[in-house]
């Protein structure tokens, strides 16, 4: 009763936008737009901005998640389809991968995306919010959240959401920007997060979205507290594994 008390309470606080505080509410609508005003050129922004690194973390991602054939794998903010795609590659198109994400933009690319890759089935597209997700209680076997939480209203109900819709035994994992780097490379890392507006003004047309990118990763509870986040949520077992000194992070939980 206490636990849930103390969770009501965190779930109403203002959220970060960057570095502005709003309601969650406004924060979901500024984020809606800003990944409609990039959805075009996202996929071609992460591989300009992280050098291609991105592709590597999500393999290594796909890797620890071991999605098998027959698994329901729920990939939530998936946008256009990263995560999905590597997982449906590594069950031959055998699992039962969905989709869920609050922009229909991102997920107009990432449907067309699968079609050019030549998956026509197997993945299922849905429009959606992470803090109420339209997906039963106790249907999935893997929640997935790559490069979403960071942009949810409600961290803490995104995570009770997960919980829900996890069936007992599943895994649950995300893959995450953190404000946690590693004390050698932070002045090179800070230095880096200052040019991310001016690539973003010169490849997306679009300066305010990642200078929005960057200020949201500073925002963001850095490993320890976001596994706290997850216990208090109900996920067990929690772990964390650094990427690249911590500039990203897979953290990972069951549902026992
Ligand atoms: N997972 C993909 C990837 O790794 O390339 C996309 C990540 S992109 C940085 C963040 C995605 O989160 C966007 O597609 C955005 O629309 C989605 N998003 C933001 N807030 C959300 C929410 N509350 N519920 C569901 N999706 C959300």
């Amino acid at each position: 009763m206490a636990k849930q008390a103390k969770r009501k309470k965190t779930s109403s606080e203002p959220a970060w936008f960057g570095f502005q505080r709003m309601a969650p509410e406004d924060k979901t609508g500024r984020v809606r737009d800003i990944f409609s005003s990039v959805a075009s050129r996202y996929d071609l922004m992460n591989d300009v901005m992280s050098g291609g690194l991105h592709r590597l973390w999500k393999d290594r991602l796909v890797r620890m998640m071991n999605p098998k054939p027959g698994e329901a794998i729920l990939d939530v903010a998936g946008g256009t389809g990263d995560i999905a795609l590597r997982c449906y590659r590594r069950t031959q198109g055998k699992a039962n991968i969905t989709v869920c994400d609050l922009n229909p933009d991102m997920l107009e690319q990432g449907r067309a995306k699968a079609v050019d890759q030549g998956v026509l089935s197997g993945i299922t597209f849905i429009t959606g919010n992470a803090e109420k997700l339209p997906i039963p209680s106790r249907s999935a076997n893997v929640y997935v959240i790559a490069f979403g939480l960071r942009n949810v209203g409600r961290i803490n109900k995104a995570l009770e959401e997960a919980v829900r819709v996890l069936k007992p035994g599943g895994r649950f994992f995300c893959l995450e920007f953190s404000p946690g780097v590693r004390r050698e490379i932070k002045p090179l890392y800070d230095r880096y997060s200052n040019l991310l507006p001016w690539l973003g003004q010169f490849i997306a047309r679009d300066r305010d979205a990642y200078q929005y990118l960057a200020d949201s990763i500073r925002t963001f509870p850095d490993q320890k507290t976001l596994v706290k986040k997850m216990e208090a949520a109900g996920l067990e077992q929690v772990k964390y594994t650094n990427l690249m000194g911590g500039i990203a992070v897979i953290h990972s939980g069951w549902k026992l």
